[in-house]
């Protein structure tokens, strides 16, 4: 029978394995590591996640230092915001929620954050880190879904994985990941032919898209594991003012041939706020000097 994933349960378990290293984190330096998240303008999602991840941070005993700077900042506004975040330091990890305002030029932005207190892991030395093998901060949702991965296969190893999609924030890293885990590893993305025929040869297929359901239940290879990290709303339906949402992958069909699955909502989403505060404790425990637990 196919297992559903349940990344809320997985997040919450990750959340107080980072609570109680908070904790211990205290006893040892007198002070609560300190995430600072900085949000330019009032793009709805954007505040949406801020405000979660400012709670979540909160909740594990850690000081939440949140920056609400209006549309219209210039870039060396916001850069000069992260410089004083950089040398704060009472602040172990910086995050630039994006997407940013036009006028302002994201790569430069993530770029100067000290890459030691990179805790969504976008900065071009942790991005490379990560690509030849060295300890980095790596970005939250990949991290995340390796976590699940590892919850379900006790080896990697010589797995066959499929990670459709190639952005800097998912596919890429993901890819990164699995191969650090010895998986043999296939990159799809828009211009991959046969796509269908690559996902029924995988024994773990990442869908990271941003296509509602467009992998279909005959693409998968019985008792594969399928992490959906896709979150697509559809059009809402009659009489309704929200749509539906959904992932990558159509669920009911893909449950019917996996071994296992992650759900949408409930899978993989729970698990990219959880990862940035197992960054942060890791970010914090780093910059004392001291082993971070490992989580
Ligand atoms: P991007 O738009 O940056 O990347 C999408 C990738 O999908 C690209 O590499 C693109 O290929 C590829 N792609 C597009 N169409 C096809 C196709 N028909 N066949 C194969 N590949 C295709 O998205 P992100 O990586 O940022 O996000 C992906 C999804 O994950 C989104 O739904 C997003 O909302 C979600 N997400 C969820 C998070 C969570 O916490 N759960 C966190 C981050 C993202 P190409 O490079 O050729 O254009």
């Amino acid at each position: 029978m196919t297992k559903r994933i349940d990344g809320k349960a997985a997040a919450l378990d990750v959340r107080q394995q980072v609570a109680k290293g908070v904790e211990a984190f205290r006893k040892q330096t007198g002070r609560a590591p300190g995430l600072a998240v900085v949000l330019v303008g009032d793009d709805p999602a954007s505040t949406v996640y801020v405000g979660s991840k400012g709670k979540a941070t909160l909740e594990a005993g850690m000081e939440s230092f949140t920056h609400r700077l209006p549309a219209d900042t210039t870039q060396d506004e916001l850069l000069s915001l992260v410089e004083r975040l950089n040398d704060d330091s009472k602040v172990d990890g910086i995050l630039v929620q994006l997407p940013l305002p036009d006028q302002i030029d994201a790569d430069a932005v993530l770029d100067a954050i000290d890459p030691a207190k990179d805790v969504d892991g976008f900065h071009i030395l942790n991005a490379g880190k990560l690509a030849v093998g060295q300890q980095a901060l790596v970005p939250c949702t990949p991290y995340g879904c390796l976590h699940l991965l590892k919850h379900e296969h006790d080896d990697l190893s010589g797995k066959h994985a499929l990670v459709i999609g190639r952005s800097n924030i998912v596919g890429k890293p993901m890819a990164q990941l699995l191969l650090g885990e010895n998986a043999t590893v296939t990159i799809a993305h828009s211009r991959t032919r046969d796509l269908q025929a690559l996902a029924r040869e995988a024994d773990i297929v990442v869908a990271a898209v941003g296509r509602a359901e467009m992998v279909k239940g005959d693409w998968i290879k019985p008792g594969a594991t399928v992490i959906d990290v896709g979150i697509n709303r559809l059009p809402p339906e009659e009489g309704k003012s929200k749509g539906k949402l959904v992932g990558d992958v159509a669920y009911d069909e893909a449950a019917e041939n996996a071994g296992a699955i992650t759900p949408v909502p409930g899978g993989v989403g729970p698990m990219t706020i959880a990862m940035l505060l197992r960054n942060t404790l890791v970010a914090a425990h780093q910059r004392e000097e001291l082993e971070a637990p490992a989580i």
